[in-house]
């Protein structure tokens, strides 16, 4: 009797032991989480166990260009007449007060480097998508700061949106393969031939032989005249055979 009864409930733990797992694991991490709250990076509400950093309404609500699927966009338009990119693209819109700006803002200033990677495999995935402009490429160059700009902040933002995008696309990203030798861009009231002039020589490509004919994928926080993008992809663009696309995580608009 005592034997039947013990086999009875060793076959109902068989027949349960898989979903009652699943569901004591579902709960403990539940619980872990009311005991250590975490909380959506951007929004401050609570995270789901589904959620990591930034929760599902924040993701949804981010504001995307879709320049990426765009060959004429506003960000390769930056860049026309100047130098030949094979494309240019920006992930987010960004102004006064709008979610990219508070992600972008933890990222530079309050060491969220989750954000950056985050944003990085967000958009990664768009640039595998079949229509976008962005493909075959063979590896991700992340803008590098100066120095002492570098030792100030301790990191540099794009590393991590540079990361990101690595490990959803598959393939390596370098942040030593090209150097800032010049800290800042001065610009104001310039030509557009002066202003070429001025960025000369901002950059340095510092690995040739690691560029040697493949397609870059440049990246960089915000685009703004593009100036910056422009000098260290013309630095790149000293190496041998190199072609150079472009993608940033934000450009201004809506
Ligand atoms: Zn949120």
């Amino acid at each position: 009797m005592l034997l039947r009864n013990s086999n009875k409930v060793l076959n109902i733990w068989y027949i349960y032991r898989m979903p009652l797992r699943d569901t004591i694991t579902t709960h403990l991490r539940d619980l872990s989480l009311m005991a250590f709250p975490n909380n959506c990076l951007v929004c401050k509400q609570s995270l789901t166990s589904a959620e990591q950093d930034i929760c599902f309404a924040c993701i949804d609500s981010l504001p995307q260009t879709g320049y990426h699927t765009v060959a004429d966009n506003p960000v390769a338009q930056h860049f026309w007449g100047r130098l030949p990119f094979i494309h240019a693209a920006a992930y987010l819109y960004v102004h006064d007060g709008n979610i990219t700006q508070d992600m972008i803002h933890l990222l530079k200033y309050k060491r969220k480097h989750h954000v950056g990677i985050k944003l990085g495999r967000l958009y990664g995935h768009r640039l595998l998508e079949a229509q976008s402009l962005i493909h075959d490429i063979d590896l991700i160059v992340p803008v590098p700061l100066h120095i002492n700009r570098r030792r100030q902040r301790g990191y540099n933002q794009c590393d991590y949106f540079a990361q990101g995008l690595s490990e959803v696309m598959g393939m390596p990203y370098d942040p030593d393969v090209i150097v800032r030798i010049r800290e800042n861009i001065s610009q104001t009231k310039r030509t557009r031939y002066d202003r070429w002039e001025n960025v000369e020589g901002i950059f340095a490509l510092a690995q040739p032989e690691k560029v040697k004919s493949k397609h870059i994928l440049l990246v960089d926080d915000v685009i703004t005249t593009g100036a910056t993008i422009e000098s260290c992809a013309s630095a790149l663009m000293t190496g041998d055979d190199v072609r150079v696309s472009v993608a940033t995580i934000a450009t201004a608009g809506r």
